[in-house]
C-alpha cells in the first residue's frame, strides 16, 4: 500500500512516515504544495494525507486536483485547527476523512486502513480470487481453507494482483507500487521477478491454480481467462 504524506512540519512528517513504514506501507513525502501536486500528477497512490496549511498553498486544493484525475486514491485531510468549516469543505470536495492535530498515529493507521478497505475492497475485510483469500489487516492468506506463509512483499504483490485482476501490470507499475519512486527501475526488475516467482510457487504448491501469466516484455497478468 502506497501512501503520500504532504506536510510542511518536518518533525511530524518524519514521525508519520517512520510509523507508517513500520506498519508496512510504502511512504513518500512532500513538504509543500508544489512538491505534493507534482507527485499527485505523476504517481498513483492508495492514500494521500494532506495538511491544509501548507506554506505555498492550501491542502484542500490538492484534494480538488486529485479529484480532477478521477483517481481512486483515498484522502485524509490534516488540519492544525478543529475547524468545522474546513472539515465540511474537505468532505464536500471528496476527502474521505479529517484529522485534527495533534492526533495519535495508531488512530491515523486505523483511518487509513478503513479507507483502503472501503475504496479498494468494496468494504470487505478480505479479498479473494477463487480459492485464494487474503486479509489485509491480519496479513493472512489462505488457499481453500489452508493458511499459507508469505513475506510482506509477496503479500503486497498478491493484493496488488487481485485488486487489478485481468489487467496487465507493467513491471514499472509493480516497482512503483511496491517500492515507491525512489528505486532505480532497471535493478529492481530482477527483484520483481524473484518475488513473483516465489509468490507463484507458494500459491501453486499449496494447491492454487496458477493464475499468473507473464506478458512477455511487459509484465504480468493475474487472471482466470486464457
Ligand atoms: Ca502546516
Amino acid at each position: 500500500m502506497k501512501v503520500l504524506i504532504i506536510e510542511d512540519e518536518k518533525e511530524l512528517l518524519n514521525s508519520i512516515s517512520t510509523y507508517l513504514r513500520m506498519e508496512g506501507y510504502v511512504c513518500e513525502e512532500a513538504c509543500d504544495f508544489q512538491e505534493g501536486s507534482e507527485k499527485i500528477n505523476v504517481y498513483e497512490y492508495d492514500c494521500i494525507l494532506a495538511d491544509i496549511g501548507l506554506p505555498d498553498g492550501n491542502g484542500l486544493a490538492l484534494v480538488e486536483l486529485l479529484k480532477t484525475k478521477l483517481s481512486n486514491t483515498g484522502v485524509i485531510i490534516i488540519s492544525a485547527r478543529n475547524s468545522l468549516e474546513d472539515k465540511i469543505k474537505g468532505l464536500d470536495i471528496g476527502a474521505d476523512d479529517y484529522l485534527t492535530k495533534p492526533f495519535n498515529l495508531s488512530e491515523l493507521n486505523a483511518r487509513i486502513r478503513s479507507i483502503l478497505r472501503r475504496r479498494k475492497f468494496e468494504g470487505k475485510k478480505e479479498i479473494d480470487f477463487h480459492e485464494i483469500r487474503a486479509n489485509p489487516e491480519t496479513l493472512k492468506v489462505f488457499v481453500d481453507q489452508k493458511p499459507i506463509l508469505l513475506t510482506k512483499k509477496e503479500f503486497d504483490l498478491l493484493i496488488f494482483f487481485i485488486a487489478n485482476k485481468n489487467k496487465v501490470l507493467t513491471k514499472e507499475s509493480i516497482v512503483e507500487h511496491l517500492w515507491g519512486d525512489y528505486i532505480d527501475s532497471a535493478d529492481s526488475f530482477d527483484f520483481i521477478y524473484a518475488h513473483v516467482s516465489n509468490l507463484r510457487k507458494k500459491l501453486v504448491e499449496n494447491g492454487a491454480i496458477d493464475y499468473l501469466q507473464t506478458v512477455y516484455g511487459v509484465g504480468y497478468k493475474f487472471t482466470d481467462h486464457d
